[in-house]
């Protein structure tokens, strides 16, 4: 037994090292990557996937594992969870036919290029062809997975273990009863602040200098993480010893990096704080997407735009920032960052409106899997949709379909996570609160004793523990979508004296 778990272990770190380097080369592409090396990378990526794949399906590993899971009690808790999840992925990736694995890493690199293009120069029909191949893998995929399943059901599932169709309608069901009508107060009741001074030009070296003062508060150890510079903020990682945050800076819009770096750098918080046993293990990252979201979200919206975290980092911002922030007050900052409004672009969307755009992607996705909805008609229906729950005419595909990048890497399922992430954040702050002085503490900056409650009870387990599990953990009650609709109704019926 001993031999084979150290062989496991040395397959393991094998398979470590291609997703380091396809890891490294992803990161590459989205940053600094001339655009006129896309074929050359896409040559490399079929490559080093065909590799990854042999890996994943040989027939050694596959008796490591075996042999693992056949003598459980024998061994250690981190190396049975090991093969536990191997042993799902394994299955996984078998059941899809090597040519097609390559060829959909190809179709997805193209997908990529073209969308890149396509939204630049809002050119929908340009990215559509490379959509449709992405759809139609992911629906034969999903398929292969699990053909008895819905085939959505089967992708929601790989995002969020257990997660259907079912829990997320009536999840979102709720959203709607219980906060469309506070959109509907907040438009009636329009702006309660001028808040002009968010325009107002912020240079860029000083809008770097304002991200690493958000850093240094967030406790983020830059000897382990970086920050860089894309269009579409992302946070990526090797290990808890390589963390990559970025953002995307504009001279008049200050608050868009800043609440990037907050959100990416609550990203960046869990996967460094991962348990050291299980750093190099494919156990050592964050548990789900929507556990992750719990927490970058739970840093740029519950704490970062909080009125005592506003008035703790406003001396930095004026410090840094134009002289039109001089005179404003933490509460009127406050106000301007909480401002409600419908809106087109997910990425700045306020908190309240958020979910609804997440609605959108949910309804358009669960079409486009199922096969009701045509990716030539897309642009229509997403319209239409904007229309409906947020009342906004969209002006064209860039602001519209094109925004946001996760279609273009065949990332379907994933967009509920970051509502779920809300909510789940929202139910975690009740817990803390009652532990720890969660507000007396953001006042003075300290945000380490909250970094370490959220250490305890979620970073250091990696994927140890099922996302359910950990909410359990966490929150000592299993997810209840009330919690969030309490907070958000509570905050925008203050700011806006409803
Ligand atoms: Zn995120």
């Amino acid at each position: 037994m001993e031999e084979t778990i150290r062989k496991f272990k040395e397959h393991l770190n094998k398979m470590q090292a291609y997703g380091h380097a396809f890891g490294i080369l992803n990161y590459d592409a989205e940053t600094v990557m001339p655009k006129g090396a896309s074929e050359h990378l896409g040559m490399t990526y079929a490559v080093l996937s065909e590799e990854m794949y042999k890996l994943t399906v040989s027939p050694e590993l596959k008796g490591y594992v075996k042999e693992i899971l056949e003598h459980r009690d024998e061994v250690d808790y981190i190396t049975r969870r090991e093969a536990e999840e191997l042993n799902e992925e394994m299955q996984r990736t078998e059941k899809i036919p090597m040519e097609e694995y390559v060829a959909y890493q190809v179709a997805q690199n193209d997908a990529s290029n073209a969308w890149h293009t396509a939204k630049v120069t809002n050119d929908f029909a340009l990215f559509a062809p490379h959509l449709e191949k992405l759809v139609n893998y992911t629906r034969k995929f999903a398929g292969y997975w699990d053909p008895d399943k819905a085939p959505y059901d089967v992708l929601l599932d790989q995002y969020e273990k257990g997660l259907t169709m079912e829990t997320l309608d009536g999840f979102f069901a709720l959203l709607r009863k219980e906060l469309l009508p506070v959109v509907e107060a907040v438009v009636k009741k329009g702006p309660v602040v001028d808040d002009s001074f968010l325009r107002a030009r912020f240079s860029l070296p000083k809008q770097r200098k304002l991200s690493d003062r958000l850093m240094e508060v967030m406790t983020i150890d830059r000897n382990h993480c970086t920050i860089g510079e894309v269009e579409h903020p992302f946070t990526t990682n090797f290990s808890k010893d390589d963390v990559r945050i970025t953002t995307h800076y504009h001279e008049k819009a200050f608050a868009s990096s800043m609440y990037s770096v907050i959100h990416e750098g609550g990203h960046a918080l869990y996967e460094l704080h991962i348990g050291d046993d299980i750093k190099y293990s494919p156990l050592g990252g964050g548990a789900s997407m929507s556990i992750h979201e719990s927490q970058s979200r739970f840093f740029e919206n519950i704490i970062g735009r909080s009125e005592p975290f506003l008035a703790y980092i406003l001396p930095d911002i004026r410090r840094f920032g134009p002289r039109a922030l001089k005179d404003v007050s933490a509460h009127d900052f406050y106000l301007a960052v909480n401002k409600s409004e419908p809106s087109l672009i997910r990425t700045e969307a306020d908190e309240l409106t958020y979910s609804f755009h997440i609605m959108i992607r949910y309804e358009l996705e669960k079409q486009l899997i199922a096969g009701t909805l045509q990716v030539k008609d897309l642009p229509e229906a997403w319209n239409r949709l904007y229309k409906e729950y947020l009342g906004v005419d969209v002006p064209n595909d860039t602001m519209g379909v094109l925004q946001d990048s996760h279609w273009s890497g065949g990332s379907f399922g994933y967009f509920p996570s970051y509502a779920l992430g809300s909510a789940y954040g929202a139910q975690m702050l009740k817990v803390m609160e009652r532990d720890i002085p969660v507000w007396e503490l953001v006042a003075k900056g300290e945000l380490k004793p909250i970094v370490n409650w959220l250490t305890e009870r979620i970073y250091q387990y990696g994927c140890l523990l099922k996302p359910n599990e950990l909410i359990v953990k966490a929150c000592e009650a299993p997810f209840d979508p009330h919690y969030y609709v309490d907070y958000l109704k509570n905050k925008y019926t203050e700011v806006y004296g409803l």
